[in-house]
């Protein structure tokens, strides 16, 4: 391999990159990596982290309201965006710290630029030339804004998370992740908000309840849904702005944001050239092992758009690095991927949807639940918890477990671990609760639709 500067060239120093590289150079490899911004990508500096620190802020709103049946009297309670802005992006420029001393202990050599495939093992950052053995491009996706006139009056959540002030008003347009937990968090923020969604249904690809549940908790949290209306355009109106709907009706607003999904970073990355097949919007293409089209190009994460969430990204990178320099090709397993969406309430999920689950395994049985947790019974909260398992008939074998509630992700992680163990219902039920929790209706759920 010494023909070449390095055995591995990583672009792009996100969730990924950074695992790929850090576990191939633990395994002897001598690996450079490339990154034209922050360390940490998405993930660290404009996705989970600071989003997730916004949901803890907006959240607090509803812990001080809820603390005044439990006798706490708050009064003067004030909300600083700028305190929040200032908080978060100290933690971000830690955790950027912390990325960049991991690579450093790790042996990688980090490069601060903007790199193009030239060939099949050469990189250019600017007029250098770098060439590896391997190549892995782990340059993660970017929001993008609907087709629309008007487009670029709204922001994306990348500049959600650095606004100068929070707005009166807010329309949040889709239905997916960001959507959600954006409306949640501007809603909490004390920010008049409407969730904008082209379906009925939020939240596609979910088991169905969740999405209706969900929408009925965010009305009751005073979010204002306008579903089946699509963006037509974005207008100037006054001081505001106006969002025309192909309905023909409008709503006046301060801020709009598109929260319209995501496509991989590919632009001037010469991938093309160099023989790299992507897909039609831009994915690089790779086989089971994370192998473009051309033998030494790899990519992982969010630009192989297969499952845009951070730990599948560092399962990929681990993978990768197994495959390529330890001598033990690793396969990932795709199936029974948890995730969590942090609205309000959030929202966990594991294995299959009722409705996928029916499609692959026939009959299935449905247990479901939905209840007001012990807390609400002084903090007088409406918030109700759903829970639902869906098992396979045959096998008694749970299929999926969903939920709507507080900590839902914090449950559901748990009960990943079970699922991935193939667990039944009957040793779900067999599983003794732990008394008072919301999490124990998930090993009491006795009745069947
Ligand atoms: P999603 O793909 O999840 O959702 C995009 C939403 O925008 C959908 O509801 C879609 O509607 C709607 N939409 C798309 N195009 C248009 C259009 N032209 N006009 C109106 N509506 C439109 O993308 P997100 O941006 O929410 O998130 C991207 C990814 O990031 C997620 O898939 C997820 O993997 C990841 N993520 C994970 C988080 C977590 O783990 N908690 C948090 C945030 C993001 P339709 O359903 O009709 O297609």
């Amino acid at each position: 391999m010494a023909q070449y500067d390095y055995d591995l060239i990583t672009i792009g120093g996100g969730s990924g990159g950074v695992r790929a590289s850090r576990i191939s150079a633990s395994y002897g490899a001598r690996v450079a990596l490339i990154e034209s911004g922050d360390l940490g990508g998405t993930c660290v500096n404009v996705g989970c982290i600071p989003k997730k620190l916004f949901s803890y802020a907006a959240h607090a709103a509803s812990d001080f309201a809820d603390a005044r049946g439990f006798g706490w009297s708050v009064t003067g309670a004030q909300f600083d965006w700028k305190t929040l802005l200032a908080n978060k992006d100290r933690e971000i420029t830690r955790l950027n710290g912390i990325y960049a001393k991991v690579l450093q202990d790790a042996g990688v050599k980090v490069i601060t630029g903007r790199a193009r495939v030239v060939d099949a093992h050469t990189v250019a950052i600017g007029e250098q030339m770098l060439s590896a053995a391997h190549l892995l491009i782990a340059t993660g996706g970017h929001a993008v804004k609907p087709d629309i006139p008007g487009a670029e009056l709204g922001i994306t959540s990348d500049q959600a998370f650095h606004l100068d002030a929070l707005p009166r008003r807010v329309v949040v347009i889709g239905g997916g992740y960001i959507a959600v937990e954006f409306a949640s968090i501007f809603n909490g923020l004390g920010v008049a908000t409407t969730l904008l969604h082209r379906r009925t249904q939020l939240l596609r690809g979910f088991d169905e309840d969740l999405g209706k549940v969900l929408a009925e908790e965010l009305a009751q949290h005073g979010i204002t849904l306008a579903l089946n209306e699509t963006p037509a355009g974005l207008a100037r109106d006054g001081d505001g702005l106006r969002v025309l709907l192909g309905s023909g009706r409008s709503i006046s607003t301060d801020l709009v944001l598109f929260a319209t999904g995501r496509l991989p970073n590919v632009a001037g990355l010469g991938l093309v050239e160099a023989g790299v097949k992507l897909a039609k919007n831009g994915a690089v293409q790779v086989d089971d092992f994370y192998c473009s089209s051309v033998p030494s190009i790899h990519a992982i994460g969010d630009v192989i758009d297969r499952v845009q969430l951070t730990p599948v990204a560092l399962a990929e990178g681990m993978a990768l690095a197994r495959t390529l320099f330890k001598n033990d090709p690793a396969k990932l397993d795709y199936a029974n991927i948890p995730t969590a969406v942090f609205s309000h309430p959030h929202i966990g999920s594991v294995g299959l949807s009722e409705a996928k689950a029916r499609e692959k395994h026939g009959a299935v049985d449905i247990y479901r639940t939905r209840f007001r947790p012990l807390k609400t019974t002084l903090s007088g909260s409406a918030e109700r918890v759903f829970m639902k398992l869906v098992v396979a008939r045959d096998s008694g074998r749970v299929l999926g477990a969903h939920m709507v509630g507080a900590e839902a992700g914090e449950i559901i992680q748990g009960l990943a671990v079970a699922l991935n163990c193939g667990a039944t219902k009957a040793q779900f039920d067999a599983t003794l609760g732990i008394h008072p929790t919301t999490a124990e209706e998930f090993v009491t759920l006795r009745n069947k639709d």
